[in-house]
């Protein structure tokens, strides 16, 4: 082997994915599978590996190690496996680059005890086509969806986002169609509708699924609702490109509901459906739980679904939420300034879930029994023709539990607080 040529192995740590989602495409490395390509076209010999692999499963000895990271509070992950691999092969330079280290670099080399953080997009391996057979021949599912940035950055300063400190300058491109050869395209841009080209790439996509070359199109992100107000048309194009569970943010309060409905009635006309569309929501926030359930209500009204994103500080290292047990901060972040606890966090989520079955399926009322098919089919087929209060009626005689989306719900795990007198209260846990 020639001196300059190195072994480079490449590191997804043991982030807590379930292994079905290895390949899935939120949490596919993308970062790795670029500096794949672009160390491979350098002549280096490069290995990948997803988690923290035993000895014997090595072939390979590296020279430099390279640990992607993700969210900071999924730091402990990453210094694992610094630990893991600096014990498994001491001579190897190890660098962590990704988000958590781009973030808190100096809390990354310190904590991880690696050698070098790397901060940043690393520009060269931008340029590359990431090397997706690496994790295709991982996972017997075919990979059948490609990643694409149409964009770097995001001209907007969201003060609980990181994406303009990792990537502080806007950079778009003109064009991707040179850039697709999958039939289905995901795209990774934080502000895709920003590309001030973004009409370019929507008829590019357009016109490859008019030949049939693409199927669908994602956006990791939502849309920018403020870009679909300026100019409406891009809901048409982004239709017939075929961008499929479009999702707006709705971040502020609820004063904000009117530009929220204006962009969703954009989207409406540009054909999609009312249930096909994700509002975001962060919670666990500066508003305050009542305020969230009143834009969850409002969301019940429109039939729309929430995706819902709990709240970390951008310095969080930890989160070790576990949805089934009474919490408190030393196990996650709790925005106790916004009037949060662990039992509100939870109980929003949980009104989140519910009512999203609820909009997916056409259904009225959410029941566990139900939803666990522990009710005879005649029981539930009955229910669907009646009223409101029939249903009350009817299934409290029964004793099975049952939750109207549109009812401010404040359980407290099992204690039921008062919220507002006009507003009741309504909640069988
Ligand atoms: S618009 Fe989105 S990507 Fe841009 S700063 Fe705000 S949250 Fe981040």
């Amino acid at each position: 082997m020639k001196k300059d040529i190195e072994r480079i192995l490449l590191v997804e740590p043991n982030f807590p994915i379930p292994s079905k989602s290895n390949n899935h495409k939120n949490f596919l490395p993308i970062g790795l599978l670029k500096l794949a390509s672009y160390y491979r076209d350098q002549g280096h010999k490069i290995k990948l590996v997803r988690g923290n692999l035993k000895s014997e499963d090595f072939d390979f000895k590296p020279d430099k190690i390279e640990i992607t990271s993700l969210f900071t509070y999924w730091a402990p992950h990453v210094k694992d496996s610094v630990a893991h691999y600096r014990k498994m092969f001491p001579r190897a330079k190890i660098t962590v680059g990704g988000i958590y280290a781009s973030l808190m670099p100096d809390h990354c080399k310190k904590y991880t005890k690696c050698d070098q953080v790397y901060r940043g997009v690393h520009t060269e391996a931008e340029k590359c086509y990431p090397a997706y057979d690496l994790v295709t021949n991982q996972n017997p599912h075919p990979l059948d969806y490609q990643i694409i940035h149409s964009s770097r950055g995001c001209p907007r300063k969201c003060n609980f986002c990181g994406t303009w400190v990792i990537e502080p300058r806007f950079k778009a491109k003109k064009s991707i169609k040179d850039e697709i050869n999958k039939r289905n395209v995901v795209f990774y841009d934080n502000n895709l509708l920003n590309n001030p080209y973004i009409e370019n790439i929507l008829k590019e996509l357009i016109e490859l699924k008019k030949h049939n070359k693409i199927s669908w199109c994602e956006s990791q992100s939502g849309f920018d609702g403020r870009v679909l107000i300026k100019k409406p048309k891009l809901a048409k194009l982004l239709k017939k490109a075929g961008f499929r569970y479009p999702r707006i943010a709705w971040d502020w309060g609820f004063e904000n509901y009117r530009d929220i409905k204006k962009q969703l009635g954009i989207l409406v006309k540009g054909g999609y459906r009312y249930n096909d569309i994700f509002i975001f929501m962060i919670y666990n926030w500066n508003i305050q739980f009542e305020e969230m359930e009143e834009k969850r209500i409002k969301c019940w009204e429109w039939k729309v679904q929430i995706a819902d994103c709990r709240y970390r500080p951008l310095d969080q290292t930890f989160d070790n939420y576990y949805p089934k047990e009474s919490q408190t901060s030393k196990d996650y972040y709790i925005h106790t300034q916004g009037n949060w606890t662990d039992a509100l966090v939870k109980q929003f989520r949980n009104n989140v879930r519910r009512q999203n079955i609820c909009a997916r399926q056409g259904l009225n009322f959410y029941s566990k029994t139900f939803e666990r098919m522990k009710a005879k089919k005649n029981i539930i087929f009955k229910t669907k023709k009646m009223s409101r209060n029939e249903v009350s009626k009817y299934l409290t005689k029964l004793k099975i539990d049952y939750w109207f989306p549109d009812d401010v719900t404040y359980s407290d795990y099992g204690l039921k607080l008062k919220y507002e007198q006009e507003k009741k209260v309504i909640e069988l846990y």
